[in-house]
């Protein structure tokens, strides 16, 4: 175990964030590292507890404790073997993860939880640094074929797994670039696109082929996708974004938020030459809805200049403690500030989109809203009488979350069945209605997290290991029905 006092004698320390003028003039990641003795002494804060609820709150399970104590002692290599063990991306989970290990974490019982995230982060940060990451090709092949559809974290994942296993995989991704959310909603600021193309380096070094640019359903169909591959894995994402039904809707100037963060990550990276075509600079930026991916919107905006930036958000806003009903070891739902949030722009809670005013050349030019109150009568948000007012925009990003995946070509030519929720509907081994076709990722779980599309890809990876060859000794950390731990 490390330190046995450590959690008493040290107190918790994140790494601080590059100064706010500074970082918002460009796009580059906003933590500065933290020094290594610094990481150590706060792995020395880990009790190695009798039963360690850390494990509970990763959807991974990775195996915390053990790589704390070997980082405060300086043996790295073991560390990133125990890391790798449970997670093949840490570098995605230990940048954008919520991190419910550290809401689970005992030392956080009646304290500050140890900065689990950092240690994940600064353990794999170290290893590429090193060069200790490198492709694990298999030793022999296995004579099966498997496409995975999607290149998020779900695809990548399983692609990984079943390579590894000895599988010829083919990823395929309709975008020019693989990735997914990872490369084109997440902006520049959180993770810097080099993270994804060093970990894609590695991969292909292992024999996973990327095919992008291929729309499957349009470009090559599902009937012949199954003809070609002994199985499929559908890792296509939750991307079917939610809407909003109020007059006005059709003006000018409301995007969603994923219509709206690929071109910033596109202008960061000097991929389009000019200026994006949705860009706010000196102008009045409203985004609808109050969590990750409006705060997304609000770092983007204040990167191209924008003059104003509000986030609104219908529910009321979240007491900073843990609120009694969502005790030690859920994840609960407090005030957060994200690094965005820092930069700028103002946050209105309990409050409701009425209407989309415009000009007389059909441009947004305001929004109308109201304050709205929970009646438990009704169940039911409800108007204050008297409450609406009008804010300037110029622009207005719907940020309200993603009901399930589209309702695609390929899932139409695939004819596999969907959940009550709108999701693909899967067994307990992830596997579709379709003989050979599985899913993994939001595709079958709903919008999730980065966390859960590893956890995922990682289990139906083993799911097809089993369908192609009758056995596994690929681990599954999840089954399709796990749940986060909440109240
Ligand atoms: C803006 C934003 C910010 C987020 N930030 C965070 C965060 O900070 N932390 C966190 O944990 N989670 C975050 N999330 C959630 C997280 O990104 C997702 O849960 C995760 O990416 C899901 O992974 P996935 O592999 O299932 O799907 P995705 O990442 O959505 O990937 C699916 C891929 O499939 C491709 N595809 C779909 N159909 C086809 C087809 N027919 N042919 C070829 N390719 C196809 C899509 O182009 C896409 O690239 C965020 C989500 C959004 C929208």
């Amino acid at each position: 175990m490390a330190d046995p006092k450590g959690f008493i004698n040290v107190s918790r320390q994140t790494p601080t964030r590059r100064p706010i003028d500074v970082r918002i003039q460009d796009w580059k990641e906003v933590y500065e590292p933290q020094e290594f003795g610094v990481l150590q002494k706060q792995a020395s804060r880990c009790m190695d507890c009798g039963i360690p609820f850390c494990h509970q709150g990763c959807p991974l399970g990775n195996l915390i404790p053990e790589w704390n104590d070997l980082i405060w002692r300086g043996e790295k290599k073991e560390a990133i073997a125990r890391l790798h063990a449970t997670n093949n991306f840490p570098e995605f989970t230990g940048r954008l993860c919520p991190a419910p290990c550290e809401t689970a974490c005992v030392v956080g019982v009646n304290g500050d939880p140890v900065t689990i995230k950092q240690v994940e982060l600064r353990t794999i940060e170290e290893a590429f640094d090193y060069g200790d990451v490198n492709p694990l090709p298999p030793d022999r092949l296995s004579g099966k074929t498997v496409a995975v559809i999607g290149s998020g974290p779900s695809g990548l994942a399983a692609a990984q797994q079943l390579t590894r296993a000895g599988h010829t995989v083919a990823v395929y991704e309709r975008a020019e670039k693989v990735g997914g959310l990872l490369r084109y909603g997440i902006p520049e600021f959180k993770m810097e696109k080099q993270i994804v193309d060093r970990r894609i380096t590695q991969m292909e070094g292992e024999g996973t082929r990327f095919r992008s640019g291929v729309n499957v359903g349009v470009d090559i169909t599902g009937q012949q996708l199954r003809a070609k591959y002994d199985a499929v894995v559908l890792a296509v994402g939750a991307t079917n974004w939610r809407d909003i039904n109020v007059p006005g809707r059709d003006l000018k100037g409301i995007y969603q938020a994923m219509e709206f963060l690929p071109w910033g990550n596109k202008q960061a990276l000097n991929e389009i030459s000019g200026e994006p075509p949705i860009n706010t600079h000196g102008k009045a930026v409203i985004i609808l809805g109050g969590g990750d991916t409006g705060a997304d919107c609000l770092g983007t905006s204040i990167r191209q200049g924008a003059a104003s930036v509000t986030q609104l958000e219908i529910m009321p806003r979240p007491t900073e403690e843990r609120p009694s009903a969502q005790p030690w070891p859920t994840y609960p739902m407090i005030y957060r500030v994200s690094s965005a949030h820092e930069e700028g722009g103002e946050r209105l809670y309990a409050v409701s989109t009425e209407e989309f005013l415009g000009d007389e050349n059909g441009n947004l030019r305001a929004i109308k809203l109201s304050e709205v109150e929970f009646k438990k009568e009704s169940g039911k948000f409800e108007k204050v009488p008297g409450s609406e007012k009008e804010l300037k925009a110029d622009f207005v990003f719907l940020a309200m979350g993603f009901v399930g995946p589209e309702k695609s070509e390929l899932l139409q030519q695939l004819e596999v069945e969907f959940d009550e929720r709108g999701n693909i509907k899967r067994d307990e081994n992830f596997a579709t209605n379709i003989d050979g076709v599985f899913v993994a990722g939001d595709a079958g779980r709903g919008q999730s997290l980065i966390v859960w599309a590893i956890a995922e890809g990682r289990s139906a990876a083993a799911a097809v290991d089993t369908y192609l060859v009758g056995e596994t000794q690929l681990p599954s950390p999840i089954e399709p029905t796990a749940r986060p731990l909440m109240v």
